[in-house]
């Protein structure tokens, strides 16, 4: 069905090496600080590279979020910022911008992804119901379940083997969701949460086949689906790359027509949209959208800014056109993969094949002898900052939280520590840097030791729990 995944960009463009489609106008310089500062730093920050602050980081890889460079035409464009509180003229470009690339009729602004989420749940879910998902998304079920919705993993097994080569392990395994259809009713379903990319199992892809196939299943039972389009985008590109009848079409039309085959969706604008903060949410049904409209200003603000500045809607208007851009995607992923290939090159245990924004190492194997209930990504992260300043983020235990019934901590099968590539920011040459980092810490593995939890806050506890070394 699908074409073996490409090892190398060599493989996949030929001989010849891509480059940035960009040049550099302006830097921001960097500070590396010494050793004994970064153990100071680590210990007051209780081992949460959340807690860091940003001038005591020298390679910044904690996210790929607000992250990165806007181009000189975002810049020009926050020139044009109409301020006006109803009405503005960026709305309409931003309005008319998710439109043409995304194809959805009926389009609010948001201040960020987690906004449109809080919307989309609180419209379309009744307490008590399902959301099938692929996989979860720390927010996004967090709203979720705030709505009254009850989270279930409907992803392909796959997805939770870090060794699977499978090329498209974002898929929804079909089964399982029938399955909970027949023993729920499909009325007892709010709708599918569909991820593009699932940042959870390390950035992998969804198949337009799987999609297809998807809708054929919901429009059986009447249930809608609803897309996390934040980083469609990148999903588009893999697509592109490994399904059949894909290979010469452009990613701005794959990325339409996957999101022809959805209800809706909700975006992070900072992630695949290339601005430092915003997000929106799009549906096409009319009556939805009313309620949602509606709703948006209770939350966010009046439905023409919904918590932004004209300004902010500007740069993100002419960041989706430029995001959708062959070339652009093409390095973007080009330069995650080329960190990738250097760690493989050194048996450095990573989520395979890499996905679209991050590199993900895989704790679990990086330090076998750490328990997970003593955080081993968490303390992986601790290390790479103690090593060379270079900031990465736990996608582990620690993220996954607790079950809000039983109040035990869920024990997720991937244990990853993530290195996220913020877009057209860094270059090869710090990539080069990420990679010795990462390798100085593997050959120290042995030695190494895992940590406690001291401070636990009640949700999304990852981004402000404390530890302690054991
Ligand atoms: C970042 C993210 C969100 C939440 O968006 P924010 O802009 O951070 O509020 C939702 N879904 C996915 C997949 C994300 O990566």
């Amino acid at each position: 069905m699908t074409n073996p995944v490409p090892q190398t960009m060599g493989q996949q463009f030929g001989r010849r090496s891509w480059a940035e489609p960009w040049k550099i106008k302006m830097v921001e310089p960097l500070r590396v600080i010494g050793r004994e500062e970064r153990v100071k730093a680590l210990d007051e920050s209780g081992y949460n590279t959340f807690l860091l602050k940003s001038e005591d980081v020298y390679i910044d890889l904690l996210t790929d979020s607000g992250t990165s460079a806007m181009s000189d035409r975002q810049w020009a464009g926050m020139m044009l910022g109409d301020e006006a509180y109803a009405g503005s003229r960026n709305f309409y470009n931003l309005e008319s911008a998710v439109q043409a690339h995304y194809g959805y009729k009926h389009v609010l602004p948001t201040h960020q992804g987690r906004g449109a989420e809080h919307l989309i749940s609180r419209a379309g879910i009744k307490r008590g119901q399902y959301v099938p998902g692929n996989m979860y998304f720390t927010t996004t079920r967090l709203h979720q379940e705030l709505a009254g919705g009850i989270f279930v993993d409907v992803i392909i097994d796959e997805a939770h083997d870090p060794q699977s080569m499978h090329p498209f392990k974002g898929d929804i395994d079909l089964d399982k969701l029938e399955a909970l259809v027949k023993r729920e009713g499909a009325e007892q379903i709010a709708y599918v949460s569909l991820a593009g990319t699932v940042n959870m199992a390390g950035g992998q892809p969804v198949s337009m086949a799987n999609l297809k196939a998807l809708r054929g299943l919901c429009d059986r039972h009447g249930i809608k689906i609803f897309l996390d389009a934040t980083r469609m985008v990148e999903n588009a590109f893999f697509i592109q790359e490994r399904e059949p009848g894909y290979a010469g079409k452009p990613i701005a039309d794959i990325l339409k027509e996957f999101c022809g085959y959805t209800d809706g969706a909700w975006m992070s604008a900072k992630k695949d949209n290339l601005v430092n903060i915003g997000g929106w949410l799009a549906v096409n049904d009319w009556e939805l959208f009313e309620e949602l409209r509606n709703l948006v200003v209770v939350y966010e603000g009046l439905h023409t800014y919904g918590g932004l500045a004209g300004r902010d809607m500007e740069a993100m208007a002419i960041g989706i056109a430029e995001s959708v851009k062959d070339d652009h995607v093409r390095a973007r992923i080009g330069q995650v993969r080329y960190l990738g290939e250097l760690l493989t090159d050194w048996n450095i245990p990573i989520v395979q094949p890499v996905g679209g924004h991050a590199i993900f190492l895989d704790a679990r194997r990086f330090y076998p002898h750490i328990p997970q209930v003593q955080f081993p990504a968490q303390t992986l992260a601790a290390e790479l900052y103690l090593d060379s300043g270079i900031r990465s983020m736990e996608r582990g235990i620690a993220s996954a939280g607790r079950n809000p019934k039983t109040g035990d901590h869920y024990y997720p099968k991937l244990e990853l520590t993530r290195l996220t590539i913020p877009r057209r920011v860094y270059t090869q040459a710090h990539m080069d840097v990420v990679a010795e980092s990462v390798k100085a810490v593997y050959d120290g593995r042995e030695r190494t030791r895992g940590l406690e939890m001291v401070y636990e806050p009640r949700y999304l506890r990852f981004f402000q729990a404390r530890f302690k070394r054991l």
